[in-house]
């Protein structure tokens, strides 16, 4: 039997995840979506544009994103509300997922309106559907900052993690990050780099996260593209010599606060960086009823 063809309903917004490479990967319900509505607000018209003429599909475009959601928002808000069916997409992908899309969505809802999402592509279950993960626990960080100190701050902050992290990144600055990977989240990591997913030069490797920089440094085409970057969570059992990390935060606590001592000895260690603190706050503790 043949499913039905979708009719999108007067009044309502469509949420319709689009190809992130190759325009085969539309959906059909998708494709309903996109010829039965009266109005398609896209992050950049010009893509979406490309899109539906591949499939022979003329519509009023509006734009809608990050620089002028605010603004457009109440006009769709009154669109909706006077029976029109609204679709909105991204670039690529899902919208909303590292994506505009999110403050509209929140307005309809709050608004009352019906929401309606069309499920479809989208790098990052592109990415893990091909990662082969070991563990299914992930926790997707979407792009890193873009200037140095925060970018690390940011990796700091997920370094004690037992997951899977998942990461979009731009290729001109994939070697930078995966840089800041190794220092702040330590070498012994694996990292799964996904490229180019559904498009012609699609890549997808596994390899030590200390290797990485090398594979990308070796042929100029790997730095091209898109990418996803999937790094192995903190290690969850004791295996790092304690001994030794003890060693190094008694050090390090001599000319340094038991949190900051506790954060460079994760780094150095690869130890958990809350139990770095937990035994600061101890050695502290037990210094000050020997004085
Ligand atoms: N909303 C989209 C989604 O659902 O995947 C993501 C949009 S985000 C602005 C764009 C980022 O997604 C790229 O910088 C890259 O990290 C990732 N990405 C998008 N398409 C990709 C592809 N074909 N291969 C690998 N990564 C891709």
């Amino acid at each position: 039997m043949q499913p039905s063809e979708f009719t999108p309903q007067p009044g309502s917004l469509y949420v319709v995840a689009t190809p992130i490479g190759n325009l085969r990967d539309i959906g059909l319900r998708a494709l309903d979506v996109l010829r039965g509505v009266d109005l398609v607000a896209a992050e950049d018209t010009r893509v979406t544009q490309g899109l539906l003429a591949a499939y022979g599909i003329r519509k009023p475009l509006a734009a809608l994103h990050e620089h002028n959601e605010t603004q457009v928002t109440p006009r769709l808000i009154d669109a909706l509300r006077s029976g029109q069916r609204i679709a909105l997409v991204s670039d690529a992908g899902t919208p909303g997922v590292s994506d505009p899309g999110a403050y509209l969505v929140r307005a309809v809802r709050e608004a009352g309106l019906p929401l309606i999402p069309v499920p479809g592509p989208s790098a990052l279950t592109t990415a893990l559907s091909v990662a082969g993960l070991a563990s299914p626990q992930w926790l997707f960080h979407g792009f890193l900052p873009a200037r140095a100190q925060a970018r690390r701050q940011a990796l700091e902050e997920l370094a004690d993690l037992p997951f899977h992290l998942v990461f979009y990144e731009a290729p001109h600055r994939v070697l930078e990050s995966v840089a800041d990977m190794v220092t702040v989240l330590g070498k012994h990591r694996t990292l799964t780099l996904a490229r180019e997913l559904t498009k012609r030069y699609e890549q997808v490797v596994t390899l030590p996260l200390d290797e990485a920089a090398a594979w990308l440094a070796a042929d100029p085409n790997r730095l091209r593209g898109e990418f996803v970057l999937i790094v192995s969570g903190a290690q969850r059992s004791g295996l790092p010599d304690t001994t030794a990390a003890r060693k190094v935060l008694v050090t390090l606590l001599q000319e340094l606060p038991a949190s900051q001592a506790a954060r460079l000895a994760a780094r150095l260690t690869g130890i958990q960086r809350g139990l770095l603190y937990e035994w600061a706050l101890a050695m502290k503790a037990e210094h000050q009823g020997d004085g």
